[in-house]
């Protein structure tokens, strides 16, 4: 996703970079050079337009041509646009203030609608709440059943018609009330909702039936559903491969069925990322969440200044962050730190402790795709071999816990017994402490000069 737009506006800054002062000449062609990008990268025209002329407006204005790097300026400019577009603030689910919320999923067939809804209730759930399930798409039968599974997967429970009256009138529903037509949408959305409220779930995801195209009678239906429920929330999803159809879709759906957010799905394909960057800035309606697979945890909450940052290329240092604080113990942290400030040794303990928390972190080549200029290394990263940090932790584990603390007291025979102990030679032992004595004299000077701890000791 975004590849081929990435390349390309990140190509078009290196010219950039290479200019002290910059003149309006090379504005203008920065500028065309992002304007075709984002066309081929399928992103709508109005939008394309509005989002050059800011650029063009703020690039040749007071900002670029005092700054000390105008060029960095300028990718700043383009950063905070695009973040605008994608919709500016992240903003995820209002809960409704009494009773529970309503969540209402709109959108074509084959968006990615009942796939969602497994997702959404396995992510709220995993918040404490307590979702529950409606299938209203009775226009194929199949749907029910596909939300059973995708509910059962999420372990939330799911309101459905009895099988052999989808599609009948006049059938007696599972609440055994009487006679009401259980292949009506509306009905089942709103017997669903009633259901919702006597389990005391606190919030409860209507599916609702798309068509392969946007047609009149799925629009009624959809309006009819949205207006007998009120949801707090009606959220569009869209499936991002769709290209330049996801505008006319989104307006169609927003004038039919009018809703408060948009979900991309599939971002995990190769769209150009046209359908992504047009909705919420064609709709006015946020982005608020993105499916990126088919599994029931491939959902992540649609960060914009995140999205921008990742196409330029800057790196994902956000969710980086976020994973680390995840990862790192605080008071381990507080600790290293405290060690730090003192220009206190670093220790092999210690590097183990960090060599522990990076590995929680998930492998070591995904963290680094996501570190600012990395995108354009990812062939040399998919060649890194992660053993050779396997290699470099059995060293330490064969070291005694004197040696860990004391690097420098580690003579010949140690070395060769550290080396037979992790099945290594003498010399990659060397060459370990050798970096490592480095590392150690790095962190010094950086804690003496008052920067920030790096990640010391690693190989390569
Ligand atoms: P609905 O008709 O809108 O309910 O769409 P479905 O949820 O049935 O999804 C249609 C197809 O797309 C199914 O085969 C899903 O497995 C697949 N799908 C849904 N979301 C994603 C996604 O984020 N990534 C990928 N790769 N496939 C998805």
């Amino acid at each position: 996703m975004f590849t081929s737009l990435s390349d390309r506006l990140t190509s078009t800054f290196r010219n950039l970079r290479s200019k002290g002062r910059l003149s309006e000449s090379d504005v203008n062609k920065t500028i065309r050079d992002i304007r075709l990008a984002l066309l081929d990268a399928d992103v709508a025209l109005p939008v394309v337009k509005e989002f050059t002329s800011s650029v063009r407006e703020r690039a040749l204005g007071a900002e670029v041509s005092e700054a000390l790097n105008p060029a960095q300026q300028v990718v700043k400019i383009v950063n905070d646009e695009l973040t605008s577009i994608l919709g500016g603030d992240t903003r995820t689910i209002r809960f409704a203030k009494s009773g529970p919320t309503v969540i209402m999923l709109a959108g074509l067939q084959g968006a990615g609608k009942t796939t969602l809804a497994g997702k959404l209730a396995y992510w709220l759930k995993d918040q404490g709440h307590t979702p529950m399930l409606v299938a209203a798409d009775l226009q194929r039968p199949n749907a029910v059943t596909q939300l059973e599974v995708v509910g059962e997967r999420a372990g939330v429970p799911v309101f459905a018609p009895e099988r052999g009256n989808i599609g009948g009138h006049d059938a007696v529903g599972p609440t055994g009330e009487g006679t009401r037509s259980f292949g009506d949408p509306v009905a089942v959305s709103r017997d669903g909702i009633r259901e919702a409220v006597s389990r005391q779930h606190d919030v409860v995801i209507v599916d609702t039936a798309g068509r392969l195209a946007v047609d009149a009678d799925l629009m009624r239906q959809a309006g009819d559903i949205r207006a007998a429920i009120n949801p707090d929330e009606v959220l569009f999803v869209i499936d991002a491969m769709i290209g330049q159809a996801a505008v006319e879709t989104a307006e169609a759906f927003l004038e039919g069925v009018d809703f408060t957010g948009v979900v991309l799905s599939k971002l995990d394909g190769d769209a150009r990322g046209g359908a992504a960057l047009s909705v919420a800035g064609v709709t006015g309606r946020p982005i608020m969440f993105a499916s990126t697979g088919e599994g029931v945890k491939d959902f992540e909450v649609f960060h914009p200044d995140r999205m921008a940052s990742r196409i330029l290329d800057m790196g994902d240092v956000l969710t980086l962050i976020e994973q680390a604080e995840k990862a790192f113990d605080r008071a381990q942290a507080a600790e290293m730190e405290r060690k730090f400030l003192a220009a206190e040794d670093f220790t092999f303990d210690d590097f183990l402790q960090q060599m522990s928390a990076i590995k929680k972190m998930g492998s070591l080549k995904s963290m680094l795709k996501m570190m600012p200029g990395m995108g354009q290394m990812s062939a040399q990263l998919d060649a890194l071999d992660e053993r050779e940090f396997d290699r470099v932790e059995a060293m330490v584990r064969s070291m005694t816990p004197f040696e860990r603390n004391h690097p420098k007291q580690i003579n010949g025979s140690r070395r060769a017994r550290i080396a037979g102990g992790s099945g290594v030679t003498v010399s990659e032992v060397n060459q370990l402490l050798e970096r490592f004595g480095e590392a150690q004299k790095m962190m010094k000077q950086l804690a003496r000069g008052g920067g920030i701890p790096g990640m010391p000791g690693m190989p390569g």
